[in-house]
């Protein structure tokens, strides 16, 4: 027996005899999206009453109900740049979803030539993004979305791997950009190092119209004190002279309101001016009211921290149940490995080759829903089937301890049925 050969104490009829009791207790347990729970949403129950009919003006006196301010109020810019790590000045405020921002960002890029380029993306007969993977896959279908080739790249526990990444983009200009989520990454929970962020700003890139989509959905949800802290891409993108290459996104959705939240834009004043020109086509400006309502309730960046520390409390004991019982169950039994992240919405589940599927299905047969194995990758296709992305946000904490014993019972079934 080599030290990765799978290794059981427990007979197959006695998991069998585990699975099916929970089969008949017919459970409706669901851990498929990182969805906040609902007192994670009472945090900010205030978020409705901050503003009322009689208290509805931003802090210069413009009324939020009217007309205007394509770029966001200025209270809200400087509130949304202490979380994409920007200035003020290079901040757009979005509406309440992020991905809108992301995929309006892809498809100006398709539409419209670049600052530094004279073709729009979509001229090009072929345009290759690269995907780091697992990733997260509304961004994958995005690009699948505008017909681009997704170029997959090996994650390394600090971010995607710079040497393949400046292999792929250096000679071939119909690479046009990458797809980073930097703090705590959807599944996998890791963060860009110095190093990475360094070299996505310095790297040669043969296309001039190169763009890294720098997600930070999860800058500030850190489940502890021991934090990952990711430098600030465009400061590090202007110092290497690419002053043009990040696009940052981020959103208040899983800080305040997941389906009422605030979304922001970072980019450099090129880059700015140039979103600028199309969104005066798009919109005359997004919502102001949701705008003082998120800096009346969160202030400043002492107040989103202040903030942060409530979810954590609730968060991170649903982390730890996850992350016991998958110890307790599978530890030294060689079939699976997992992430124990410092922030983010995610553990990531690796299951030997050839078994996150089947595991996912006898799971949805004991009444426990996971997102679909090979969701973390390009067009659903996990080519190692191996990928389980698990998300501790949203059930109890009791419904969590048994969803996880289903996933862990689960495996070890998929590989016995093997055997
Ligand atoms: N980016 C990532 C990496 C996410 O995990 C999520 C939510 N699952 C989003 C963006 C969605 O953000 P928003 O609600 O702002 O659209």
């Amino acid at each position: 027996m080599t030290s990765n050969t799978p290794n059981l104490t427990e007979s197959h009829s006695a998991i069998r005899a585990r699975y099916d009791a929970i089969v008949a207790r017919g459970l409706k347990l669901d851990m498929t999206r990182g969805k906040p729970a609902p007192e994670q949403l009472d945090l900010a129950a205030g978020l409705l009453e901050t503003v009322n009919s009689h208290d509805f003006k931003a802090a210069d006196g413009t009324d939020t109900r009217n007309y205007g301010g394509l770029e966001g109020l200025p209270e809200a810019r400087a509130l949304m740049a202490t979380i994409l790590n920007a200035p003020a000045a290079d901040v757009l405020i979005g509406g309440n979803a992020s991905l809108q921002l992301m995929f309006d960002a892809m498809v100006r890029c398709h539409l419209f030539p670049l600052p530094g380029s004279t073709a729009a993306w979509g001229k090009a007969d072929t345009v290759r993004f690269l995907c780091p993977v697992p990733g997260y896959d509304r961004h994958f279908a995005i690009t699948e979305h505008l017909g681009y080739e997704m170029v997959t790249v090996p994650m390394t526990g600090h971010g995607p791997d710079m040497d393949v990444i400046e292999a792929l983009v250096a000679n071939d200009a119909s690479v046009k950009g990458i797809w980073v989520i930097p703090t705590y990454n959807n599944p996998t929970g890791e963060s860009v190092n110095a190093e990475t962020a360094g070299r996505l700003a310095a790297m040669k890139t043969a296309a001039p119209d190169f763009r890294i989509f720098w997600d930070d959905a999860y800058a500030v949800h850190h489940l502890g004190d021991d934090r990952d802290i990711v430098p600030s891409i465009l400061e590090l993108c202007r110092a290497a002279g690419n002053p043009d290459r990040a696009f940052v996104f981020g959103s208040t959705s899983k800080i305040t309101h997941a389906g009422a939240g605030l979304s922001a834009f970072a980019s450099s004043p090129a880059n700015i001016a140039w979103t600028k020109n199309t969104l005066s086509k798009q919109t005359i400006g997004p919502d102001k009211i949701s705008q003082i309502r998120h800096v009346r309730l969160l202030k400043d960046a002492a107040g989103i921290e202040a903030h942060m520390a409530k979810h954590a409390a609730i968060l991170k004991p649903k982390f730890d149940v996850v992350l016991e019982v998958l110890g307790a169950e599978l530890d030294g039994t060689h079939l699976a490995t997992w992430t124990s992240p410092k922030g983010g919405y995610f553990i990531s589940l690796d299951t030997k080759p050839g078994f996150a599927r089947r595991v996912v299905a006898l799971a949805d047969a004991a009444g426990v829903k996971l997102t679909a194995a090979g969701a973390t990758y390009p067009h659903g296709k996990d080519p190692r089937d191996s990928n389980i992305r698990l998300a501790p946000s949203y059930p109890g904490l009791g419904d969590l301890r048994l969803a996880t014993e289903v996933v862990a019972l689960c495996v070890k079934l998929a590989w016995l049925e093997e055997q």
